[in-house]
């Protein structure tokens, strides 16, 4: 990129927010997915008008442009994989609103996903989606990956929450989207086409989001199996007795191993599988929605129902789920592939199986855990880098996991989206006539490709 071109974003921004210092440019280089490629510079906006004002000359100039917010994404989806700029939102974090009647708050992208709930909280109202990262990721990241959460079951994804949006186009046009009232049908609903729309469309600068109240209380509870065939179909027995679940969080054998000694129970030896349930409502809902968890568990097998009588005791049984990432380590391996793989949840005893059947086929290890509420499972392909025919398997691995969770009726991203890691299986899940509309959709938008060019569509 030219140096008078930099001087003129510079200009733009105020040169304390721009950098072409190779410190930096490395930091922006990557995102969670471990792919890295260097941008020609990095800049941060405050104000909707000088992201207007870059896209502008970016678009005058054929710069590709990538937005960010924290870099946490884990498909290399804030990659600057064409070089040019990155335009990291997170300078602009300021909550602009929060409306008790309207049951709105409108803040800018860069704010972190905790403080919204937090500021939520505070004033009696609830902001459910609860992505595991939320306490570093941004609110403009998971409007733009549609993210989730452990709550989905019950209360849905980042999607369902956004009512309004502004939005500025690649061609460097202000765009505001959807209404700030709780209704409203007129003309297309862009609010939603921009939703999971991994920064291709463009780039969000105000989110109004809707807010619910928030429940009065929470009951939580641990659940141990022997197997995990019972605790799956103890999963698909909460909703044929009729209860909605805000949480129901799997855990397989291979985790169970793993973090077996975090456990704060005397636990039954054979214990295989765990199911961390968690209802909120009305105070007198909570005993109720309870034991319907336990005679769902009991009636599926249960060796062990333990409902938490403290929040204490809650968050050591949510602290046991959150362990396990880390304590996957004690199995020995030096790198990891996750997955997040969504079958309808009738199917999960189905993927699981196959999963094993990968495995086996392609000598690797697979550990599996997640959303069963939602049918959504984290699947971990654990491997040693530098083993080059190891690598292999693992390619190999992936691909059959994309193509058994579609042959099950599933979609090959619950949560992540596509980004660059995906964009290879993308065609087993959309047909020629989505794939042609949505890249028609993209041209439309950003005719001269700019925005986060070569992402999504391979
Ligand atoms: C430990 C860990 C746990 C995680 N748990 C979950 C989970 O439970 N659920 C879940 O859904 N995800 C999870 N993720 C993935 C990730 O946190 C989410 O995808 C999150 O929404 C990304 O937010 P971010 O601010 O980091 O966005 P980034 O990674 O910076 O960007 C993500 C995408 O959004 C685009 N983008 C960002 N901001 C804007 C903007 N203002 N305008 C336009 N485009 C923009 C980027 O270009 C990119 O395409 C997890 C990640 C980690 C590392």
């Amino acid at each position: 990129m030219k140096r008078a071109l930099i001087k003129r974003i510079a200009k733009i921004v105020g040169s304390d927010h721009l950098s072409v210092d190779p410190a930096d440019l490395a930091c922006y280089s990557y995102d969670a997915s471990g792919l890295s490629v260097k941008p020609e510079a990095v800049v941060f906006p405050h104000t909707a008008q000088a992201v207007s004002d870059i896209l502008t000359i970016a678009n005058r100039e054929r710069i590709p442009v990538y937005p960010r917010g924290a870099g946490t994404g884990t498909t290399g989806a804030a990659v600057p994989a064409g070089g040019g700029i990155v335009v990291c939102l997170s300078k602009m974090d300021r909550i602009k609103t929060i409306d008790q009647c309207e049951l709105s708050m409108v803040v800018e992208p860069g704010v972190i996903t905790r403080k919204v709930q937090t500021l939520a909280e505070e004033k009696g109202l609830f902001y459910p989606p609860d992505p595991a990262s939320l306490g570093f990721c941004t609110i403009g990241g998971n409007v733009n990956t549609g993210a989730g959460g452990a709550r989905a079951v019950k209360y849905g994804v980042t999607r369902d929450y956004i009512r309004a949006l502004e939005v500025v186009l690649p061609t460097g046009k202000i765009m505001r989207t959807g209404t700030t009232t709780a209704k409203g049908v007129v003309g297309y609903d862009l609010t939603r086409l921009m939703v999971g729309s991994e920064g291709t469309l463009g780039i969000v600068t105000e989110i109004t989001l809707k807010l619910i109240p928030l429940p009065e209380e929470v009951g939580t509870c641990l659940c141990l199996f022997s197997d995990e065939v019972s605790a799956l179909h103890a999963v698909t027995s909460f909703f044929q007795a009729g209860l909605l679940p805000r949480a129901a969080e799997f855990i397989d054998s291979l985790s169970m191993q793993c973090i077996r000694d975090n456990i704060p129970l005397d636990i039954h030896g054979s214990a295989k599988s765990m199911l961390l349930v968690e209802v909120d409502g009305f105070k007198e809902s909570i005993s109720r929605q309870m034991d319907m968890v336990r005679d769902c568990c009991k009636e599926s097998g249960a060796l062990l129902i333990r409902k938490a009588e403290t929040k204490r005791e809650a968050d050591a049984f949510w602290q046991v789920r959150r362990s396990l990432s880390p304590a996957m380590k004690k199995l020995g391996f030096d790198a990891k592939i996750s997955e997040d793989i969504c079958v309808p949840r009738g199917r999960l005893p189905d993927i699981l199986k196959v999963l094993r059947e990968i495995a086996a086929k392609n000598d690797v290890t697979i550990l599996s855990f997640g959303h069963a509420g939602d049918g959504n499972l984290h699947v971990n392909i654990l491997f040693n880098e530098g083993q080059g025919p190891q690598r292999d398997k693992v390619n190999k691995t992936v691909a059959s996991i994309m193509e058994a969770t579609v042959r099950l009726g599933g979609t090959i991203s619950g949560e992540h989206g596509v980004g660059l890691t995906k964009m290879p299986f993308i065609g087993l899940e959309i047909d020629e006539v989505q794939m042609d509309t949505m890249k028609a959709i993209k041209r439309i938008f950003d005719p001269n490709n700019i925005l986060n060019p070569h992402k999504v569509f391979p």
